[in-house]
């Protein structure tokens, strides 16, 4: 026959004491306990061993607590090089507590019982870094011999409950969650199996999917339960949760409430439980049989949750795109739309208020004129094509867009045939003089600068190549013909692997994209050739445990600049601002974190003296595997994006806006692709504050369309974030 097996827990805190009077040097020691037996049955001996920090040869009490009683003395102990270790045993299944003293100094204590549960070692663990995503526990209810309540047909809540779970869990993985299920399959759990789950994981959140019954078969709605006394969190959890569900499923408000539900009475952690409708209503139990709908019932439930609480946006890639200003001419320098690697959409936005007649000119390589398009565009609508569908044939060239009126806007949304990666890049207007403050063209990245004349004449470019410390590496005059494309690597002009920048001086105005792509091909970013000024800003320069941000400054003027690189926070005061000289031609390269700290999430402005600084902001993931790249912006009236995804499988968006001058009200509109207003916000901003959103929290639903920001002082900035 085998014994009961037993139990060990170490659980206690740590007593630390100092010895206060006399020797102050007492108060820093300590002493650890530790057992070693992992099995043990009774009379087995365990062995009790650690550290204790005082001079060799100090002698321990090793006491302990048997059941109920009081604290008894078993032995002294000598401690050896700092260490000491003993044998006991313990003769009867009881509860045990152990501690060793020297003095006012104790170590914690250490729990052995014994109550017949399987064997294990139970310690306190270090507390796992979560690096800000938190875990939520999803408990769908019921399971296995409890089938919840029985809606028509025979439908069984458990099976209802569990699917919308695991759904549940899909969505909130991939905006970075950790996520803990009670269950996954159809088995028996019992209630504090369920909250002793969300204890053992240290869960941050707790939330359990229901549906309701009722005898009335006419009975439908939504409610959404806190503990009686629930905390402010739960609270606003469950308001913002509920919210969403009314908002998406659309059924009678049957009100928060509050209930002393044992998986909400029983759980420290903010927890909620949702009754999301009525099984029991006839016509809502044929909607639960269908997938879509479960679907649409845990994006609710997320996009509650996803108001209520960041989820660490672990998103990757990702890709990211400054401020649009509408032009009558832009142009698209560089698109690629193939069956090989990439597949690329055109999104063109009419910003005014009345109808615009859009000319769309497509050319190869050549500047050869491919075919020519006439598209009405309404009021605020966007025009979307993927090139490749309107030429009938793969697609490797430019596009123009012209109206008769300043009103347009473009966006490029660069995609991998796996839709793994992104690169999103505004449509530009012509200029004589670009800049590209950063490039690399090495072993690992391979970067290449795509020049277009937009001019219908032949012009003439110059391309310097400069070292980061400003000393000339190569310069090269090339012919490019009308509505041509000209693409380099610099390290094909220069001969070997080269970093550092570029100009190019058109004797037409010219349009140019740095396209950044990894030696495989599949991670890319494209930013465009930029134009010199004397503030460039960048609305957020994430530095977490995701995304890192590096900022690229060129001098472009002879002489050497003063240059102050200012970090703020949201309300628009100042992290840190720091003064840097940069000599002629020369490159300043940092990392964000080394100006501020290794969380940020501001907005960065760089200003130097004259018209004479180009500036880059290249975000990547933590391993460098996916990148972005963004050009310094400056401020306008109307900050225009013509093609924002939130929210809709696969990707996400984030929206910030910064106001760069003055106090200032930003009003900024949603707008579905059609051109209706779906949603707007307005925002009084400081100077230099900033507003970050999700579009889909405005909207409450996944969003795809365009967004308009527009300020009373000519002053903003914005920035899309795009990430899987
Ligand atoms: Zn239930």
């Amino acid at each position: 026959r085998r014994s009961r097996n037993m139990v060990i827990l170490a659980r206690g805190k740590r007593v630390k004491r100092s010895s206060g009077k006399g020797k102050a040097s007492l108060s820093t020691k300590r002493i650890s306990i530790n057992a070693s037996a992992k099995r043990i049955r009774p009379r087995q001996p365990i062995l009790i061993y650690g550290k204790a920090t005082f001079p060799d040869k100090t002698t321990l009490t090793l006491r302990y607590k048997k059941g109920r009683g009081g604290w008894r003395t078993l032995k002294t102990l000598s401690t050896k090089n700092q260490r000491y270790k003993t044998k006991v045993r313990l003769n009867s299944a009881s509860r045990y507590v152990f501690a060793l003293r020297k003095g006012k100094t104790a170590s914690r204590n250490m729990i052995v019982y014994s109550r017949g549960k399987p064997v294990k070692v139970v310690r306190k663990k270090k507390k796992k870094k979560s690096r800000g995503r938190p875990l939520i526990v999803v408990d769908p209810g019921h399971g296995g011999r409890q089938a919840g309540a029985i809606g028509s047909g025979g439908l069984r809540e458990k099976t209802v409950n569990l699917k919308v779970g695991l759904k549940l869990r899909n969505y909130l993985k991939r905006a970075g969650a950790r996520v803990v299920m009670t269950r996954t399959n159809d088995k028996t759990l019992s209630l504090k199996a369920r909250v002793n789950i969300a204890k053992r994981v240290k869960a941050n959140r707790f939330v359990s999917v229901h549906h309701n019954s009722t005898r009335n078969r006419r009975v439908n709605g939504t409610e959404t339960y806190v503990r009686r006394g629930a905390s402010k969190t739960s609270k606003d959890m469950a308001r913002k949760v509920h919210r969403s569900l009314l908002r998406n499923l659309k059924l009678a408000n049957r009100k928060m409430r509050s209930a002393n539900f044992y998986v909400l009475r029983y759980n420290r952690i903010p927890a909620i439980l949702t009754e999301a409708s009525f099984i029991s209503n006839r016509r809502q139990a044929k909607r639960l049989r269908s997938s879509s709908y479960l679907d649409k019932e845990a994006r609710a439930i997320f996009y509650g949750l996803k108001s209520h609480m960041e989820f660490g946006r672990l998103y990757t890639p990702l890709a990211i795109q400054g401020t649009s200003a509408p032009a009558s001419d832009i142009h698209f320098a560089n698109v690629v739309d193939t069956n090989a690697y990439w597949r690329s959409i055109v999104s063109i936005k009419n910003t005014s208020a009345i109808l615009q007649a859009v000319t769309l000119n497509f050319y190869n390589d050549n500047g050869t004129l491919l075919s020519s398009n006439n598209v009405d565009i309404a009021p605020n609508k966007v025009y979307s094509f993927y090139p490749k569908k309107i030429l009938s044939a793969e697609f490797s060239g430019s596009i123009r867009a012209t109206a008769a009126m300043p009103s347009l806007v473009g966006q490029l949304s660069q995609v991998s045939n796996n839709n793994k990666a992104i690169a999103n890049v505004q449509a530009l207007q012509g200029s004589t003089e670009l800049h590209v403050p950063h490039i690399v063209d090495n072993s690992s990245w391979k970067s290449f600068v795509t020049l277009k004349n937009t001019a219908d004449s032949l012009g003439t470019a110059t391309i310097n190549l400069f070292n980061y410390d400003g000393t000339l590496a190569k310069t090269e005059t090339v012919n490019i013909g009308p509505q041509a494309k000209y693409s380099f690597y610099p390290q094909t002009l220069v001969g070997q692997a080269f970093s550092g920048s570029v100009e190019i001086m058109g004797s037409t105005p010219l349009v140019g994209y740095v396209n950044r792509i990894n030696v495989k091909q599949l991670r890319l970013g494209i930013a465009p050739a930029m134009i010199k000024n004397s503030e460039h800003y960048f609305a957020q320069a994430p530095e977490n445990s995701a995304w890192r941000s590096y900022i690229s400054i060129k001098n472009i003027s002879s002489n050497t600049q003063t240059t102050t690189i200012s970090a703020y926070k949201a309300d628009g005061s100042v992290a840190k601002k720091t003064n840097i000289e940069i000599a002629p031609k020369a490159v300043y390269k940092i990392r964000v974190a080394e100006i501020v700290s290794s969380r940020f999430n501001g907005a960065i402005k760089i200003s130097g003296q004259s018209n004479s600084l180009a500036a880059y902001l290249t975000q990547t993931d933590k391993k460098a595997k996916t990148l972005a790249i963004l050009e310094g912006q400056q401020g306008l009236t109307v900050v225009d994006f013509a093609h924002v995804n939130d929210g809709g499988n696969p990707w996400n968006s984030e929206i910030a806006v910064s106001n760069t001058s003055g106090r200032a009200n930003v009003n900024i509109g949603l707008y579905s692709g059609g051109g209706t207003v779906l949603s707007s916000i307005t925002h009084s901003l400081n100077e230099n504050g900033y507003y970050r959103f999700y579009p889909f929290e405005t909207v409450n639903n996944s969003f795809i369309g365009s967004i308009k920001a527009s300020t009373s002082n000519n002053q903003a900035v914005g920035y899309l974030a795009t990430s899987r």
